[in-house]
């Protein structure tokens, strides 16, 4: 796509709005950066860019877009339906991705990641067995750095490894990735979508370019992957902890296995694999798929899946004080990623949870609450609604802080218990980001151990 001397509004300033727009500039078009706030994080970036000829309104998004309407790019933070949006909708101005754009000047084949839950443990495991491979790649995304950013530097004989949102999705017009990985689909961001079905749709974008010679990944037990990819014409590779292929990655006994044709390529000793979990053993999978596609020698797989041990805030082991574990699951903000983490630990359980309610359905979980909580600890927005779900199941209390949900949770516990943070929330009532939550958590443990 030629972009030289095109007028492209770029809505919002954030790190890929910012990238975006300087990757436009340095392709020779006229770029205008528009931000809501009045004042933003990267403004040393955005003074550079002024380098480059950038012009610019901080404050609030005003009309001056409409002179710069060849395209629109719209950063994944912005929600599609603000004013601004919808009037360059009504005007037919196109709107674009930051993905999209970049994939415009993209010379490596895309392996992208995407899915409710998981996206950032994959594309990390798929990152570690490429580094430690031959095979040069590049990951971006919303895992480290925009995908602007890295493009320029992209070449045909490596890969660009992709953490890939809804969000994004929204946004393409030619994306084609030649690896797409379908981890699940679970509800989420139904704050932003008007209905579980536009979600979904948002997702399933991902397939809407490929040709016959690319490749789909999927999760062969969600029945809303299946159903959805029946009459996509691609390389279908299934994975599944249930059932094995003639060409798929599943779980034999202890092994990770890779098929082709009835052929099998790999076979990997869970036992040597440091991730655990259910969900995790999926995200492996999936993983062991990809690098198989990409013909990287098992002993790369190997030594990758020994040594990832998992990354922060995703069921994370924080330590032990008098024999009372402490997880800190922070970034599970759906009641799906909490289904998973109390199906992977041992009873008896405490759990933390509770935050920005995000109005889901919160049923998934009730038998695992049943048999496994022996006590709820509730915080933010969401307490009362989760307390009037749950109150039948197992015991609760609500709270009126963070710091108090986690002094009552240790108050509470007693030696072989699990204190987990896994709060089926986002964190935007209470901390700045799910990060913060987390940290917040460890600090807290860091204290009581301290104390005792
Ligand atoms: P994402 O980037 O899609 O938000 P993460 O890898 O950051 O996913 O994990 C988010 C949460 O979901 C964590 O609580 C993690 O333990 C959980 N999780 C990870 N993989 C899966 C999976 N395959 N299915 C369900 N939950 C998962």
């Amino acid at each position: 796509m030629k972009v030289k001397n095109k007028k492209v509004a770029v809505i919002g300033a954030g790190r890929s709005g910012l990238s975006v727009a300087k990757l436009l500039l340095k392709r020779g078009a006229k770029v205008f950066l528009s931000e809501k706030e009045s004042s933003i994080r990267n403004m040393k970036e955005l003074l550079e860019l002024k380098k480059y000829g950038v012009e610019y309104e901080l404050g609030g998004h005003t009309d001056r877009v409409f002179n710069f309407t060849d395209f629109f790019v719209i950063s994944p933070g912005v929600a599609p339906s603000i004013p601004i949006i919808q009037k360059a909708r009504a005007k037919k101005v196109k709107i674009y991705s930051e993905l999209e754009v970049a994939s415009w000047f993209c010379r490596a084949p895309i392996i992208a990641v995407t899915g409710s839950n998981g996206k950032t443990t994959t594309t990390a495991i798929i990152d570690k067995i490429f580094s430690y491979s031959k095979m040069k790649s590049f990951t971006a995304g919303n895992i480290g750095y925009p995908f602007s950013d890295i493009v320029d530097e992209t070449k045909e004989d490596m890969y660009v490894i992709l953490e890939v949102s809804s969000f994004q999705l929204e946004g393409i017009s030619r994306f084609r990735p030649y690896i797409s990985i379908i981890l699940n689909i679970s509800p989420d961001h139904l704050d932003r979508y008007s209905s579980y079905n536009d979600y979904i749709d948002a997702k399933f974008r991902i397939l809407e370019n490929l040709n016959t010679d690319d490749y789909l990944i999927f999760n062969n037990e969600d029945k809303i992957i299946t159903e959805r990819i029946r009459k996509k014409e691609a390389i279908k590779i299934p994975f599944s902890l249930e059932k094995k292929f003639r060409t798929g990655a599943f779980k034999d006994r202890n092994y990770f296995k890779f098929y082709r044709d009835g052929l099998e390529l790999t076979a990997i000793n869970s036992k040597e694999v440091s991730l655990k979990g259910i969900h995790n053993e999926q995200n492996i999978l999936a993983s062991i798929a990809t690098a198989k596609i990409c013909d990287i020698e098992n002993e790369y797989i190997n030594t990758a899946l020994k040594e990832f041990k998992g990354i922060e805030h995703r069921m994370e082991y924080v330590g032990e004080i008098n024999g009372v574990k402490f997880i800190n699951d922070s970034k599970a903000t759906n009641i799906d990623s909490v289904y998973y983490a109390l199906k992977s630990i041992n009873p008896p359980i405490i759990l933390i949870a509770g935050g920005k309610d995000k109005k889901s359905d919160l049923t998934k979980i009730n038998e695992l609450l049943k048999d496994k909580v022996k006590l709820l600890v509730l915080l933010g927005e969401a307490a009362e609604r989760m307390e009037k779900e749950w109150k039948n199941l197992t015991e609760c209390i609500i709270v009126d802080s963070f710091e108090e949900g986690v002094k009552k949770a240790w108050e509470n516990s007693g030696e072989g218990d699990t204190i987990i943070l896994s709060p089926a929330c986002s964190s935007f009532d209470m901390f700045n980001n799910f990060e913060e939550r987390g940290n917040r958590f460890k600090e807290l443990f860091n204290s009581i151990k301290r104390e005792i």
